[in-house]
């Protein structure tokens, strides 16, 4: 009996331990909070996860995706083993000079050195965690094929979508996320450095609050801000009234926060303007515009104007080719009659794609745009100029010249790489109309290679981070294509890291 007894004892003595144990392991994990989760704040989370944090993530919609569940062209790596086993003669030295290139000698140098030193291993992050990242394009601005994205499947799902649902379903569970979580603002405690971070939960006016450790910034750009308070009316009125490719949630809120903090904030004008945003025939002036994605051109796709001549590179970078269709002065034709204004109709351009840059891109995207009316099918070029109100010669001529350039392997526009060679009169047709939207902030709160946030006096602030589209500087004047996905996992992960293993060091 007293040996029933002593087990018994020694039994709940041992689970007793075991718990406060449990208990005193939680309480001396650091908390991480994570204010955004798209793929800057879910990256951040696992690598504060995996260096011992308790990570609570804060998201202020219903769910996790943010706009990098839009992304739809890819992610870039450098001298990755994909490039290798296709041939691509890629390096990092490459894929720096043309981040720098294209942010127009604006960009922080030390900031793409990290970004780019680190792609590689981000593509190797994403592909452990099981997203396939096997086919490659080459992609506006770039000088070799280096955004990576998935094979096609039989669900529709684009790149940003893929890797947000497989990083979810490995670490969603491990980490606490709060949906409906709107954070309002971040008190310093001078004291012992922590942070107390509110929040109104589910449109509550009443505030909560969680103590932190450490706090990292990944709440997304402005690029859909239109409120009272619009930082694109602040420092972009010029554009303001010009349609979004953004999410509504796009509001900066990460800015704002940080800017009540004394934290810097750097090259806040530098909006991208995406060339490309879908016209959709049945609601033409709607201000969200669905993204036709770089890969459209990158698998062929030409540009043509008003009068069915090509204009422009349709693989030059961004802000180029925004310039070359605002220049063209196309305006929708097609608006519907009860519209009685001019001034927001506006400026377009007409991509085609054969079936060969069709299969080349998509076929399964492509059916899903035709499916929603963002993309027409014509039989051939005839009917296709019949629609478009342009001259039947023209357009064969603008056909034929882009065959023999194609040939050659260089056009007036300094156009070199041409993905498709083939386009004639005859075969059948894909064609999109589509119109520069505000695509992009490359500006936003300033962070330093360990992705701490800079105070307006050039100091660190401690225990604070930024990640992903929120911060600025990584890409100058203009971002390639790939490049944002990249900074968010690169940056991500580092601020995870750090807001971890350099606590002792504030
Ligand atoms: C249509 C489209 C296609 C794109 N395609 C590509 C591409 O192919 N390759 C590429 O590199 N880039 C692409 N980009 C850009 C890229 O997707 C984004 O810049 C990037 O995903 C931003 O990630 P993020 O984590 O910083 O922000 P987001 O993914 O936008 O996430 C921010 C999250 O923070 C939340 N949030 C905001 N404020 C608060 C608050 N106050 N409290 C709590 N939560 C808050 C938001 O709700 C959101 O969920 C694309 C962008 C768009 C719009």
């Amino acid at each position: 009996m007293s040996v029933l007894r002593n087990i018994i004892i020694s039994l709940v003595v041992l689970l007793c331990s075991i718990y406060f144990y449990q208990v005193k392991f939680q309480a001396q994990k650091p908390v991480v909070v994570v204010v955004g989760c798209g793929l800057a704040g879910i990256s951040a989370g696992i690598e504060a996860h995996r260096s011992g944090a308790h990570v609570i993530i804060l998201e202020k919609t219903q769910r996790c995706a943010g706009n990098s569940f839009k992304a739809t062209s890819g992610i870039n790596g450098a001298y990755t083993e994909v490039q290798k086993s296709q041939n691509i003669n890629d390096t990092v030295e490459l894929f720096i000079q043309d981040t720098i290139k294209s942010g127009k000698g604006l960009a922080n140098k030390q900031l793409v050195n990290v970004l780019v030193n680190k792609s590689r291993s981000a593509i190797e992050f994403l592909q452990e965690l099981g997203v396939d990242l096997s086919v490659l394009s080459q992609c506006g601005g770039h000088s070799r094929p280096r955004t990576h994205r998935s094979r096609p499947t039989e669900k529709i799902r684009n790149i940003g979508m893929i890797i947000m649902y497989e990083l979810l379903g490995k670490y969603e569970e491990k980490l606490e996320i709060i949906k409906e979580a709107n954070v309002l603002d971040i008190e310093p405690n001078e004291f012992d450095n922590s942070l107390m971070v509110h929040y109104s939960y589910k449109g509550s006016v009443k505030k909560v609050g969680i103590k932190a450790d450490s706090v990292i910034l990944a709440s997304g750009g402005w690029c859909a801000d239109k409120s009272r308070d619009s930082l694109l009316k602040k420092y972009r009125p010029d554009i303001f009234s010009l349609a979004t490719t953004n999410g509504q949630f796009a509001t900066g809120d990460g800015v704002k926060i940080a800017k009540k903090l004394g934290i810097n904030l750097v090259h806040m004008d530098k909006i991208q303007v995406h060339p490309t945003g879908f016209i959709s025939p049945k609601d033409p002036l709607h201000n969200t515009k669905m993204l036709c994605p770089e890969a459209v051109r990158a698998s062929g796709g030409i540009m043509i104007n008003s009068k069915g001549e090509r204009f422009a590179n349709e693989l030059g970078t961004r802000d180029y080719l925004t310039k070359q269709i605002f220049d063209q002065k196309d305006k929708y034709k097609k608006i519907p009659k009860d519209h009685d204004g001019e001034s927001d109709i506006p400026y377009v351009a007409t991509i085609i794609m054969t079936e060969e840059s069709r299969q080349l891109f998509n076929p399964t995207f492509i059916d899903f745009y035709q499916k929603i009316g963002l993309i027409q099918y014509f039989e051939n070029g005839e009917k296709l100029s019949e629609y478009l109100e342009i001259d039947q010669e023209k357009l064969k001529n603008t056909f034929q010249q882009y065959e023999k350039d194609a040939e050659v392997g260089k056009d007036r526009f300094g156009k070199t790489i041409f993905p498709v060679k083939k386009i004639t009169f005859d075969e059948n047709l894909y064609m999109m109309t589509i119109t520069p939207s505000i695509h992009y902030a490359m500006g936003g709160i300033e962070i330093n290679e360990n992705a701490q946030v800079i105070n307006e006096k050039g100091g660190i602030i401690p225990n604070i981070y930024a990640a992903g589209e929120t911060t600025g500087g990584v890409h100058g004047d203009n971002r390639l294509a790939g490049n944002s996905l990249l900074e968010c996992v690169v940056f991500g992960r580092i601020s995870g890291k750090n807001s971890v293993n350099l606590l002792d060091e504030n």
